[in-house]
């Protein structure tokens, strides 16, 4: 069975509820790949609107949750609290996350065990500086990043995992990996993952690509072995978020 090909949109914190019900609507109207899987990721306040909003073949995922069940955690949302609301996705570790709210790579770790324990899928996302692309260190990066994340879960969890490959440098700067980055990193995931997790893994995990993704690049990323869909931030509040989806009609 080849991989079924994916497509996030993270909303990140931008949007009103009319403006994304705007959204919702337009793909509930548009004509998607029916063999996409699509996921939209709009802030925590407008979770619940978006899943009643959003047909079926639309799922709906957090940016973010916590890794501690219930209790004096002012702020955070808890994985059955996200189930209980219908979502059965969230982000864990998304750059924005890492850097600016100084998540490290053990916490991201033990949120997507919780968050599959729980019965959650997670949006795994992991990727380098600029800094460290130029001193050479991506593979390094990466691998680490997802050793903390393999050190929580069985090799059977990785089902529930999709890895977002999110070059810092590229996310949100329009400054896109070329198709040959990205295939590089990606093929080097699947490495890591037939080495260190199973062959299973290997096959089946999608490994998807995000940073600066558009309507205009989709095609070519998309034609890559190891790109197995993407993860779209300021593109996925525009109507061209559909020609992303529809990438590879
Ligand atoms: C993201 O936030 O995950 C992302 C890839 O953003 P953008 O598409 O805007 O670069």
């Amino acid at each position: 069975m080849p991989r079924q090909f994916f497509v996030g949109g993270n909303f990140k914190m931008n949007g009103t509820a009319q403006s994304i019900s705007q959204i919702i609507s337009n793909l509930n109207s548009a004509k998607l790949d029916e063999s996409t899987e699509v996921v939209i990721s709009p802030p925590s306040i407008f979770l619940v609107l978006a899943r009643q909003l959003a047909n079926g073949k639309i799922a709906v995922s957090a940016q973010n949750v916590f890794d501690k069940p219930n209790g004096a955690f002012t702020g955070e949302l808890s994985v059955d609290q996200l189930k209980d609301a219908k979502i059965d996705w969230t982000l864990a570790g998304h750059s924005e996350r890492r850097v600016i709210l100084k998540e490290d790579d053990e916490f991201v770790a033990r949120k997507t065990k919780a968050a599959i324990d729980g019965g959650l899928s997670v949006i795994l996302c992991i990727g380098e500086s600029l800094e460290e692309r130029e001193a050479g260190k991506t593979i390094d990066v990466v691998t680490r990043q997802l050793n903390a994340v393999k050190d929580k879960l069985s090799p059977a969890e990785w089902s529930k995992v999709v890895i977002a490959y999110e070059p810092i440098w590229a996310i949100g700067t329009g400054k896109v990996a070329t198709t040959e980055q990205a295939q590089e990193v990606h093929a080097s995931i699947r490495k890591w993952l037939r080495e260190k997790i199973s062959p299973e893994a290997a096959e089946n995990v999608r490994v998807i690509y995000g940073g600066s993704v558009s309507e205009k690049n989709c095609q070519e990323l998309a034609k890559q072995p190891d790109v197995d869909g993407f993860l779209v931030g300021g593109a996925s509040l525009k109507p061209a978020f559909v020609d992303i989806i529809n990438a590879r009609l």
